[in-house]
């Protein structure tokens, strides 16, 4: 179907942070299949034990006991503040079992009935949680709900890191009784423009959250894995949520999505909540690898080294184009570069970027966004940004000389 605005740009194979098109033409991967090629491409770890998997065992159900998904499960257990995990597909699909497991919160542990418009959740403006019906309803950008209304009810927005905007809705849905089940936020908002959370906003919420017994959700999909240079993006923040969600960098490659609660919230009982896919051996596998690899070569550290020195880079690069570029903002190896309003729109500077080799992807209208495999070098930032500065530059107006 005719669902994607594709880039004329046929990619046929991968190694490390480098792809190759049909043409034999190479790019730098600063987008790594948006925030999911974790270890790079091809890597050969990765190669050697999905191919023993293979030879093993690819998929069973969940109507038997599954090591390699419990193995996955205690590592993220072990390294989190979760207590228990629920193995789905993808990141919208977690967010899904995290709006289920808020509704029951809501009903069995703050009461709230199903009468009347029955339990809320709070989601911010510019958010992303998904594309499926509950996951896009979550998601605070009108653009997402146009043509597919109605769309799913219990859902109210406010303005990200903005705690008076915060406790206004807050008070308001809880003026007649509890009606709050959840509050949902990514800790850095991805795709709504690469928004890092503000950690006074989110400290407060935790404290609101706590006091009414509301449930707090992270949406990590995006940055959770090592990205923003901490195992999770929740530890930028100093907060600890009740529940988040993953995908995206967890499977390096392989589509595997995680929906992780605390045994306080760990609401779901056998029957409510399955998946015919979720956490298969292969899945599982892929996820064990990456979580192996992330520890073995210290990769949330060098994300974060690595992240500084792209940092550095894009403000020095600022510094050179100040009538195209206005900053850079970010957290690890999730950085963006942010357009001046009347300079050139993202997806110009995507588009440039590609004809220097280098593959970018934008975050809404006025932000480059970066998001290269955790084992980038400091040789790939360098040559990344002189790639990005040929194609900036490129996209400079051409104003006819004055004399
Ligand atoms: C990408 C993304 C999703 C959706 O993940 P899918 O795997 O595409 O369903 C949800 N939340 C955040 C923060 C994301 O970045």
């Amino acid at each position: 179907m005719n669902t994607y605005g594709r880039f004329p740009l046929e990619l046929v194979r991968g190694r490390g942070v480098w792809v190759w098109d049909h043409q034999g033409r190479r790019y730098l991967d600063g987008v790594a299949g948006i925030a999911v090629c974790t270890l790079g491409h091809s890597n050969p770890v990765m190669r050697r034990a999905l191919a023993r998997q293979l030879r093993k065992l690819q998929h069973v159900s969940n109507l038997y006991r599954i090591p390699e998904q419990e193995q996955l499960a205690a590592w993220i257990t072990a390294n989190s503040c979760a207590d228990a995990v629920f193995f789905c597909n993808s990141g919208a699909e977690a967010n899904e079992g995290a709006i289920k497991l808020a509704r029951k919160h809501g009903h069995q542990v703050r009461g709230i009935s199903s009468e009347g418009a029955g339990p809320l959740i709070l989601t911010a403006q510019a958010s992303f949680h998904g594309r499926t019906l509950a996951a896009v309803t979550a998601t605070g950008q009108p653009k997402y709900h146009q043509g597919f209304e109605p769309m799913v009810q219990g859902f109210r927005y406010f303005l990200y890191n903005d705690i008076a905007a915060f406790e206004a809705l807050l008070t308001e849905c809880e003026k007649d009784g509890p009606r709050v089940a959840a509050v949902m936020l990514e800790p850095l908002q991805g795709e709504g423009g690469v928004n890092p959370g503000n950690r006074a906003f989110f400290q407060r919420v935790r404290e609101l959250c706590t006091e009414h017994n509301i449930l707090l959700i992270f949406d990590e999909v995006q940055v959770g894995v090592g990205r923003t240079g901490r195992l999770w993006g929740y530890q930028k923040l100093g907060v600890e949520p009740d529940a988040f969600t993953l995908a995206k960098g967890l499977g390096g490659g392989f589509p595997i999505g995680a929906l992780c609660v605390k045994a306080a919230v760990d609401h779901l009982r056998p029957g409510e909540h399955a998946s015919t896919f979720g956490g298969n051996p292969l899945a599982c596998r892929a996820g064990l690898t990456v979580a192996e690899e992330l520890v073995r070569r210290k990769l949330p550290a060098h994300a974060e080294a690595m992240g500084q020195l792209l940092q550095e880079q894009l403000s020095a690069l600022v510094a050179r184009h100040p009538s195209l570029a206005e900053g850079s903002r970010g957290w690890g190896l999730l950085q963006g570069l942010v357009l001046r309003e009347d300079g050139p729109a993202a997806i110009d500077v995507v588009k440039a970027a590609m004809n220097q080799g280098l593959l970018l992807v934008p975050a809404g209208t006025n932000v480059v966004r970066f998001v290269p495999p955790l084992t980038i070098q400091p040789r790939h930032i360098r040559e990344a940004v002189k790639r990005l500065e040929k194609a900036l530059i490129a996209c400079q107006p051409q104003t006819p000389s004055a004399n």
